[in-house]
C-alpha cells in the first residue's frame, strides 16, 4: 500500500489546461508531470470543456495521483468577464454539458468577430490562424490568437500580444455576454461540484468596488471557494486572498493554471502550500481522504 499523502501532506494543483482548450499538452502528459512533481491531488480545468476529464481520470489511475473532474467556466460579474472553476464535478451532468456547449458557441462567434476586428487593424487571416492552433473550432481562446500573432511575427511575445491586442479599447477586443456568476455556480452545484472563483486578482474590478465586492457577491450567490495561491497571484496577493477567504468564510484553492512549458511561468505543483489557517476546497472530498492507491505502480 502506498500512502497518498506525501510527507503527510496533500499536495494539490487544481487548475490546468489540456489541448481540449488552450493548453499544449494532453491529459496523460499533465498527469505524468503531476506525479513527477509530487502532486497527489490534481484537476484538469479546461475552459468551457470537459472533454479531457475522462482521459485525465484514466491516466491518474496509472499514477500516484488522486484526481477530481474539473472545468473553468467563462462567466460574467456585472460587465466584467471572470472565470469560475468547478471542481469535483460529475462531468456527465446534462445541464452542465448544455451550458458548456452554449458557451463554446459564443466563443466561435467571438473568434470570427475578433478575426474581423484584427483584419480591420491590418492583421489578416487571424481567425484562420487561431483556428489552426486550436484542437476544436468551437474552442478558440485568446491564447490561440496570441500564438498566431507571435508565429506570424506581429508580436515578439505573448506579453506583447496581451498588452497591444484583445482587451478593451485594443484591436481584436470583442466583448461576450458570458453566463452570469449565478448561472455558473448553479451549473457547478447541479453537477455536484464546488464553485471556485479563479485568479480574482486578475480582474478589472476597480470601478465596481474592488475585488472584495466581487468576492462578497460570489459568496452571497453560493460560491464555495476562491483561488488563494495561483499563478495569476503575486506573493502579496496570496496573503490578501487568504485574508479575504477567511473574511468571507470561503474555502481556499490552489492551482498553477498550467497551459504549456513555453507559456506558463509556474510549473505544475510549483506553488507554496495553502496556509493551515484556511479551509482547503478539498475538505470533505472522499478522494482527498483515501489513503491508499490500489492497483498502482
Ligand atoms: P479567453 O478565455 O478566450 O478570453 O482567453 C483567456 C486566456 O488567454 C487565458 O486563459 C490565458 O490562457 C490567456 N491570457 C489572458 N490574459 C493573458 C496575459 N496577460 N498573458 C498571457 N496569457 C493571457
Ligand atoms: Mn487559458
Ligand atoms: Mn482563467
Ligand atoms: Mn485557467
Amino acid at each position: 500500500m502506498v500512502p497518498n499523502k506525501i510527507n503527510g501532506l496533500i499536495v494539490a494543483d487544481l487548475h490546468s489546461h489540456t489541448r481540449a482548450s488552450d493548453g499544449s499538452l494532453s491529459a496523460a502528459q499533465l498527469l505524468e508531470i503531476a506525479e513527477a512533481r509530487g502532486v497527489n491531488l490534481f484537476a484538469i480545468t479546461d475552459h468551457d470543456s470537459v472533454e479531457s476529464v475522462a482521459a485525465g481520470r484514466a491516466a491518474a489511475l496509472e499514477r500516484k495521483v488522486n484526481y477530481v473532474a474539473g472545468v473553468e467556466i467563462s462567466a460574467q460579474w456585472r460587465d466584467v468577464p471572470i472565470h469560475v472553476v468547478g471542481l469535483n464535478i460529475d462531468e456527465s451532468d446534462a445541464s452542465l454539458l448544455a451550458g458548456l456547449s452554449s458557451t463554446r458557441a459564443m466563443r466561435t462567434d467571438r473568434a470570427r468577430a475578433m478575426g474581423a476586428s484584427l483584419a480591420h487593424s491590418g492583421i489578416a487571416n487571424a481567425f484562420d490562424g487561431a483556428r489552426r492552433h486550436a484542437t476544436h473550432p468551437e474552442l478558440i481562446s485568446r491564447s490561440h490568437f496570441a500564438r498566431y500573432l507571435v508565429d506570424s511575427g506581429v508580436c515578439a511575445s505573448n506579453g506583447e500580444v496581451f498588452s497591444r491586442f484583445m482587451k478593451p479599447g485594443k484591436p481584436g477586443y470583442v466583448p461576450v455576454n458570458w453566463m452570469s456568476v449565478e448561472a455558473a455556480i448553479a451549473l457547478i452545484h447541479g453537477a455536484g461540484g464546488c464553485a471556485v472563483l479563479a485568479h480574482a486578482a486578475r480582474y478589472d474590478t476597480e470601478a465596481l468596488g474592488g475585488v472584495s465586492s466581487l468576492i462578497s457577491d460570489f459568496k452571497n450567490l453560493g460560491g464555495d471557494a476562491i483561488e488563494v495561491i495561483c499563478s495569476g497571484h503575486s506573493p502579496s496577493d496570496w496573503a490578501n486572498f487568504a485574508a479575504l477567504a477567511r473574511r468571507f468564510e470561503l474555502k481556499a484553492s490552489i492551482g498553477s493554471d498550467f497551459h504549456s512549458h513555453a507559456e506558463s511561468k509556474v510549473r505544475i505543483g510549483d506553488l507554496p502550500r495553502l496556509s493551515p489557517s484556511l479551509t482547503p476546497v478539498w475538505q470533505g472530498w472522499s478522494i482527498a481522504q483515501n489513503t491508499v492507491f490500489p492497483n498502482r505502480r
